[in-house]
């Protein structure tokens, strides 16, 4: 195949190509249908049975349509309840209602604007505003706006712009005079009824729309029964009698803006009033939007929706939904309820358990605090004993010093010493001796505890047993009776040379301090209480008085002087440390003097 050849297979490959792509285009865009027109919903009050409104407002609708271009009006007859459904679900796009109603939504809902105000056909005349009419019979007298104070009106209702509202403002704003108040109003249905009630002779005032009396009456010839309008107003090329201010007529409103706002203006301006259309809704067209502030300026004055809310539609809807409201509420305040008590008790535990933490922390500082001042005491204790068992034991070397040279010196001078000076000798030896006594029981005293032997489970009994027979020389001497009970004698955790020493100063004391001329009878005995075994050594020497009972268990107190009985004081305050060391507590009981002597003490039971 040449150069050439293969060149033009390619252009001829590229053209069909080509040719392909177009007729694929061609095909897509057949395809398609044609653009569709964007469809508006417009929403019209229905003054009127739903029939006839249709039937007045379609065809209107319809022309608008052959107007336009790029949109669609669809047509909804609604009531004012269905409106704003509507718009609460944004499914309208235009809206045509009366003026009141207007300012009403206005104040409820997102409304873009108003974009044309319509003009009413009244008499072969354009009207696009509307009053109010107030009109009175001759006979009564009533000549201005004040001299309706006090009287009863007939009014077609309260709802009625024109016939009702427009008056009640202008009486308020120029005679000061309030409906129901100075005023009393008569509501008869519609304006019909109005004058059938003035010409009847039923009301002597009655309010009626402007228009209306022109529509009844030959406007060529006078009023009939002499009524006459009250407060006339005249307003260049307004074609109807009047006594109040006017108002724009119904205004068409755009609820959200569209580019397509300037086209469906123009149709709606454009409007033929010739156009066989207008004349089936006797309007005759609708012109660029009026001013729509005094017609709120007014709803306010009079307390009228939106400015009453008492129809409004959150009213209706409380009425609806009160059962769920008040259900809903009382649920809400109960969880709320709950919700504090909640918080309020969850407040107090908080505080409860800050406070309880800081007693803790509180605790544990002051049983720290008692814990080092234990160790201090104990400290201190073992530093008393150590000076206690030092002194006493380091004194008694040059005690026993001055014994022996006051010996030496009694010996060597004994043939020169008078018999006082003898005396005096011996009264310094035996003070030293005594000295020497004392030392020894205050080292004895000091060692309890120091050298002791370790604490182990011992026989009680035989412990006791061995303090008896170390006493035995004294029973012999004494002839003494020790009774020893035959309870259990239990196994107790002690010290054995302590114990053995507990049982000897005690009954050592009962035998010592025996009734003159009378041997000695001693009991001794144990028993268990509750955590302890209750030992008791009972005497019937001479007893001690009552209150010396708490003195005998103090270092060096004695309560009889060494000519009556022998003894340092040591003996019991020696058993109340080994008591007290081994966790129990001792105590005497006695009748008296004379009555004999009990010593108890207790130790812990080993198998608690
Ligand atoms: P001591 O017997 O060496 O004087 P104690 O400490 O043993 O010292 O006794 C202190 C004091 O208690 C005694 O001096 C005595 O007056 C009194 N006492 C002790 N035991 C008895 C007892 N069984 N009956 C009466 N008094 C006693």
């Amino acid at each position: 195949m040449t150069q050439k050849d293969r060149c033009n297979r390619a252009y001829s490959f590229a053209f069909r190509s080509f040719q392909a792509l177009i007729f694929a285009v061609l095909v897509l865009l057949m395809s398609f249908p044609v653009a569709a027109k964007n469809t508006l919903v417009l929403g019209v009050f229905s003054y009127r049975p739903l029939p006839v409104m249709q039937e007045r407002f379609e065809p209107l609708i319809q022309h608008i349509n052959s107007q336009l271009e790029t949109t669609n009006i669809e047509l909804q007859i609604l009531s004012k309840s269905e409106l704003e459904k509507a718009l609460i679900t944004n499914q309208l796009d235009l809206l045509l209602t009366n003026p009141s109603h207007y300012i009403h939504l206005q104040h409820h809902y997102e409304l873009h604007g108003v974009l044309a105000t319509l003009v009413n056909r009244e008499r072969d005349v354009p009207v696009s505003q509307l009053g109010g009419v107030i009109l009175a019979t001759q006979t009564s007298g009533i000549q201005t706006l004040s001299d309706l104070k006090g009287r009863e009106v007939a009014i077609p209702g309260r709802r009625f712009l024109g016939g009702f509202q427009t008056q009640a403002y202008e009486l308020l704003q120029q005679a000061q005079l309030k409906i129901d108040q100075d005023i009393i109003v008569k509501e008869v249905g519609s304006h019909d009824a109005v004058i059938e009630a003035l010409v009847q002779g039923q009301s002597e005032v009655g309010f009626v729309r402007s228009g209306i009396i022109e529509q009844v009456f030959d406007s060529n010839k006078p009023l009939p029964a002499g009524l006459r309008v009250i407060n006339a107003q005249e307003f260049a090329g307004y074609p109807f009698a009047v006594s109040t201010r006017l108002y724009p007529e119904w205004p068409l409103v755009t609820v959200n803006p569209c580019p397509c706002d300037r086209e469906i203006l123009k149709a709606f301006i454009n409007l033929d009033p010739d156009h066989p259309v207008m004349n089936k809704l006797a309007i005759d067209g609708f012109a660029p939007p009026a001013n729509y502030s005094s017609l709120d300026q007014l709803a306010q004055t009079l307390r009228l929706p939106p400015y009453d809310l008492s129809n409004s539609l959150i009213d209706q809807l409380l009425d609806e939904y009160r059962w769920y409201l008040l259900l809903g509420s009382t649920l809400l305040f109960l969880i709320l309820a709950f919700t504090l008590q909640q918080y309020r008790s969850n407040k107090r535990l908080r505080i409860t358990l800050k406070q309880l933490k800081q007693q803790e922390q509180a605790t544990l500082r002051a049983k720290q605090a008692l814990n080092e001042k234990a160790e201090l005491l104990k400290q201190s204790n073992n530093e008393l004993e150590q000076f206690a068992y030092v002194a006493s034991h380091d004194l008694r070397q040059p005690l026993r010093m001055i014994t022996s040279y006051l010996r030496l010196l009694e010996q060597r001078l004994a043939d020169h010493l008078d018999d006082e000076t003898k005396r005096y000798f011996h009264f310094a030896i035996d003070g030293a001796q005594r000295k020497d006594e004392m030392l020894k029981a205050l080292l004895d005293y000091s060692r309890v505890g120091q050298v002791g032997e370790p604490t182990k489970r011992l026989n009680s009994k035989k412990h006791l047993l061995e303090a008896i027979a170390f006493l035995n020389p004294e029973i012999k001497k004494t002839q003494a009776e020790i009774r020893v009970s035959d309870d259990h004698w239990p196994e107790i955790k002690a010290s054995a040379n302590e114990l053995t020493r507990l049982f000897l100063n005690l009954i050592g004391n009962a035998i010592k301090y025996h009734q003159p001329n009378q041997a000695p009878k001693v009991a001794v005995a144990v028993q268990a209480i509750e955590g302890f075994w209750l030992f008791s050594i009972k005497d019937q020497g001479i007893g001690i008085s009552p209150d010396q009972l708490d003195r005998v268990f103090n270092v060096f107190q004695r309560l009889h002087t060494r000519e009556q009985f022998e003894g340092t004081g040591i003996g019991l305050a020696i058993c109340k440390k080994i008591v007290l060391r081994h966790g129990g507590q001792i105590w005497v009981e006695s009748g008296g003097i004379h009555q004999g002597s009990c010593f108890y003490f207790t130790l812990p039971r080993s198998d608690h």
